[in-house]
């Protein structure tokens, strides 16, 4: 299948409710113009000077997403047009997104990532850790500069459903759980970004609203 019929026939099974970020890491800007040229708008990169060469030669109605682990230097690039940061991970790089966000004269929207896998390679904040933090300061006040937009999580990468749906379900549930306890007045904090391409199904349904999907719509990726 070409990315053009990939990702028609993709969209066809997300339900309307949920929104998909192609993921287009490894894939040359002549690939997310052809799913461009077929009608999508939103796409996902994991490495700052990889999304720069990228934005700076395709059409501008694009909405960037940020996924990756993401490095307080770099933030400064991105910060004048991503429309979305999938991956806070740290008080420290919350604190640069809001001053570059700042020193831009916008609002940077921003998902807090949480670490829900087994493996420990993956980065996150531990459940507990969020909810001591935001218990101990207001960051609604301490990051004036930063729209919370909600969580952002990845599965164990094993064929054990039962696994990777308990890790889901364990997101979802902290996800209301901060909504109603931090956010409850917050329209903003609405999204919950998880599923890749070998278990969004699985993420929908446990309540995901942004699915990140590369090799199913572009093929593998050549590292
Ligand atoms: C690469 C990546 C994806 C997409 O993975 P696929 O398995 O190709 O769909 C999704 N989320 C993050 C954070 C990634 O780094």
């Amino acid at each position: 299948m070409s990315i053009r019929e990939s990702i028609i026939a993709l969209k066809e099974t997300i339900p309307q409710s949920v929104s998909l970020v192609a993921v287009s890491k490894f894939h040359p800007a002549s690939d997310i113009q052809e799913a461009y040229d077929a009608g999508h708008r939103i796409f996902g990169e994991s490495r700052v000077q990889e999304l720069m060469s990228k934005y700076e030669v395709l059409p501008k109605d694009i909405e960037w997403h940020f996924i990756g682990h993401l490095q307080g230097n770099k933030v400064k690039y991105i910060a004048p047009f991503i429309h979305l940061i999938h991956s806070v991970d740290s008080l420290s790089i919350l604190k640069e997104i809001d001053k570059q966000a700042r020193l831009a004269g916008r609002k940077i929207p921003v998902l807090l990532q949480i670490h829900i896998a087994q493996e420990e390679t993956k980065y996150g904040f531990a459940p507990d850790e969020l909810e001591d933090l935001l218990r101990t300061q207001d960051w609604k006040t301490a990051y004036p500069n930063v729209t919370f937009a909600g969580l952002m999580g990845m599965a164990t990468f094993t064929d054990d459903v039962a696994q990777i749906n308990a890790e889901f379900e364990s997101l979802a549930t902290l996800f209301t759980h901060l909504k109603t306890k931090y956010f409850h007045d917050d329209a903003d904090f609405k999204e919950l970004s998880m599923g890749m391409s070998d278990d969004y199904p699985l993420a929908i349904e446990k309540g995901s609203t942004l699915v990140r999907i590369g090799s199913k719509i572009f093929g593998v990726r050549e590292y």
